[in-house]
C-alpha cells in the first residue's frame, strides 16, 4: 500500500470539472490580478467565518507582513511570540526590523503557554503574535485579555486553522488581526500562493487594503509604504469553488484523526489532543515519538511518508543567531522539536488505511 501525505492530486478529482472551467474563464476574460472573483472570495470568506472583514493577498507570509505594517510595528518594537512555528512567524516581524521575544509553548497544545507572556512584556513590547498549530486556536480569551491587560496588539496566525473554532467562534474572528494561508497543503488550499488577513475593525481592514496595493489610495496615488501582495483572480476562482466544501472537508478530516486516536497505541506515544472550547483542521496530524528517526525510515521503506513540523526551534535557528537566544531556553519546544512526527493527513485516507499505519507504527515503538 502507498499513502499519500496530503493527496492534492485526489482533492483536484474532486472538483476537476468545475476548476478547470473556471481557470479557462480567466485566460479567457484575461482579468488576472485582482477584480470581481477576488472581492466575491472576500465576502464569501466573510460569511464563513461569520463576520469582520477579509482582505485576501499574496500568502500567508505577506498576510503577516501586512498585520504587523497595519498595527505599526516598526525598528525597535518587540513583539512575543512562540518559537515552535514555521519560520514566517517570526520572519516577518524580524524583517521589519522589530524583535521577535521568545516565550516557550505548552506541552497539551504546543501552543504559546500564556501564563509565561507576562514576564516578557518590556516598555518596547508592541505585540503578541500567537500561532495556532497543527490547526488548534491557543488560548485566544487568556491572550486577548493578556494584551487588553498590557495595551498590546494581539495577532493571530491561523495559517493553519482557518475554519477552526474557539468557544463557538471562529479563530479569525479574535485578536486585532488574524491572519491564514492558501498555501496548497493547508487545508484549505489553492493552486499556488495565497493567503488573507481578517479583521473586526473597519478603519484596519481599509488599511490593509491599501498595504497590500503599494499602499496605495487612488491609482499611483499612494499614502502607506506597502507591498505587492495581491491574489490571483485564478487562486480566487479555486478558493471560492472549494470553500462550498470546506466545512464537510474540515469534519473529514476530524474524522481521520478520531480514526488515528482509535488505532493507534496510547502507551507508546502522545496523540494530539483537542482542548476544551476548540476545534481543530487537523492541518497535520502530529503525534509524539522516542525513536523517531528509526522509525521514520521504516515507514519510508513501505511506503508511508511522514513530516517533521518543526525539527528546530526559531530561537535556534541560524538567521536568528543575532537574537542570543541559546539551547535550553525554551526546553518544551527543545524537547518536542525531537519528537514530533507528522502522519498522512487528508480527507481521502480510508478507515482500512488508517487502520494500516497505525498497524505499522504500533509494532515499531
Ligand atoms: C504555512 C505557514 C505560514 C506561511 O504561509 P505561506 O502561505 O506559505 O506564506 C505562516 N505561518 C504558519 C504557522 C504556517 O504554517
Amino acid at each position: 500500500m502507498q499513502i499519500d501525505f496530503a493527496n492534492l492530486k485526489q482533492c483536484h478529482q474532486d472538483y476537476k470539472q468545475e476548476i478547470e472551467e473556471g481557470m479557462l474563464r480567466v485566460a479567457r476574460e484575461a482579468n488576472y490580478i485582482m477584480g470581481e472573483e477576488v472581492s466575491k472570495l472576500e465576502e464569501e470568506l466573510v460569511d464563513f467565518i461569520g463576520g469582520g472583514y477579509a482582505i485576501t493577498c499574496g500568502s500567508g507570509s505577506d498576510a503577516l507582513l501586512l498585520a504587523l505594517l497595519a498595527l505599526g510595528i516598526k525598528s525597535g518594537d518587540e513583539v512575543i511570540t512562540t518559537p515552535f512555528s514555521f519560520i514566517a512567524t517570526a520572519e516577518m516581524i524580524a524583517l521589519l526590523g522589530a524583535k521577535p521575544v521568545f516565550v516557550d509553548i505548552s506541552l497539551k497544545d504546543y501552543n504559546l503557554d500564556v501564563h509565561l507572556i507576562e514576564h516578557k512584556i518590556t516598555a518596547k513590547t508592541k505585540a503578541i503574535l500567537a500561532v495556532s498549530l497543527y490547526g488548534q486556536p491557543p488560548q485566544l480569551n487568556l491572550l486577548e485579555a493578556m494584551a487588553r491587560k498590557y495595551n498590546l496588539k494581539l495577532i493571530l496566525d491561523g495559517a493553519q486553522s482557518f475554519g477552526a473554532e474557539f468557544l463557538k467562534k471562529k479563530d479569525s474572528l479574535y485578536g486585532d488581526i488574524a491572519t491564514t494561508s492558501f498555501f496548497p497543503a493547508k487545508p484549505l488550499g489553492c493552486y499556488g500562493d495565497g493567503g488573507a488577513v481578517f479583521t473586526k475593525d473597519e478603519a484596519l481592514a481599509l488599511k490593509i487594503a491599501s498595504l497590500r496595493l503599494h499602499g496605495q489610495k487612488q491609482r499611483y496615488i499612494h499614502q502607506y509604504i506597502g507591498i505587492g501582495g495581491r491574489l490571483d483572480a485564478l487562486q480566487a476562482v479555486i478558493l471560492r469553488i472549494k470553500l462550498r466544501n470546506f466545512k464537510e472537508v474540515i469534519q473529514k478530516r476530524n474524522f481521520v484523526a478520531l480514526q488515528y486516536a482509535k488505532y493507534l497505541n496510547e502507551d507508546s506515544l502522545v496523540l494530539p489532543r483537542v482542548l476544551k472550547g476548540r476545534t481543530s483542521t487537523f492541518a497535520q496530524y502530529t503525534i509524539r515519538v522516542k525513536n523517531r528517526a528509526k522509525l521514520i525510515l521504516e515507514l519510508e521503506n513501505i511506503g508511508i511518508p511522514t513530516a517533521i513540523h518543526y525539527p528546530l526551534g526559531l530561537h535556534l535557528q541560524e538567521c536568528f543567531r543575532g537574537l542570543g537566544y541559546q539551547k535550553g531556553d525554551f526546553l518544551v519546544c527543545e524537547r518536542v522539536s525531537q519528537e514530533v512526527l507528522s502522519l498522512p493527513m487528508n480527507p481521502y485516507l480510508s478507515e482500512e488505511q488508517i487502520q494500516w499505519i497505525a498497524h505499522n507504527i504500533n509494532k515499531r515503538i
